[in-house]
């Protein structure tokens, strides 16, 4: 998640295999990762830590304050964040198969999102939520949060299940971001046409690998 301030993987089809070094970097809105529903995860190993690990360093380089999964086309269920949004201050979560329970009250607040840079709108949410999940050592994590920590894990909590911050948006608000959801759709869409994106036939493939590993 982005809040304006005040506020891949290498697969090889033929051999299929997925690079334990592998550099992760965020997808542009409307990539297909975005739209799905991430699995749990089942298991914790250095590679999946050495991947939470690029996950915060690419959203402080963003200047982003959450950053999920889906984000870098991990169809898996984690996400980081910090809402300082800066590295060695403020509070730095990474949380695995988070669940949301008990949402209290409603507050509309901007948000904004790294796969969608320069867009901006107001979401209402619930002000408080209990958060139930696990750390990258399976220690389990329950707390009620609430404030700007419980905007950026609602928000990025809803990556996880494919839905996007726009999709809370009130019609009237999100008709002014329309113009710009377009422009990116068309940028998108000819970065498919050149074959610089791949097939939704290539992706899912890639996704089954994650899913082999870790679901
Ligand atoms: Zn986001």
């Amino acid at each position: 998640m982005k809040i304006l301030r005040s506020m891949f993987s290498l697969l090889s089809l033929g051999f299929v295999t997925i690079r334990f070094d592998m550099q992760l970097s965020i997808i542009p809105y409307p990539h297909p990762t975005l739209r799905v529903r991430s699995k749990p995860i089942r298991r914790v190993d250095k590679e999946l830590r050495n991947m939470a690990a690029q996950m915060l360093d690419l959203m402080y380089e963003a200047e982003g304050v959450g950053l999920a999964a889906n984000q870098v086309n991990l169809p898996l269920r984690i996400f980081v964040a910090n809402p300082s949004g800066e590295k060695g201050d403020g509070e730095e979560l990474v949380l695995i198969n988070p669940e949301l329970e008990m949402p209290k009250g409603s507050v509309t607040g901007q948000e904004g999102c790294l796969s969608l840079p320069a867009v901006f709108g107001q979401v209402k949410r619930p002000k408080s939520i209990r958060l139930k999940a696990f750390d990258l050592k399976g220690n389990p994590v329950d707390r009620i949060v609430d404030g700007f920590l419980a905007r950026v894990i609602q928000h990025e909590k809803d990556h996880l299940d494919g839905v996007m911050f726009f999709d809370r948006m009130i019609e009237e608000a999100k008709r002014e971001i329309d113009d710009q959801l377009h422009e990116l759709e068309t940028v998108f869409e000819s970065k498919r046409n050149t074959g610089s994106i791949a097939s939704d036939e290539e992706l899912l493939a890639e996704l089954d690998q994650w899913y082999e590993k870790y679901a």
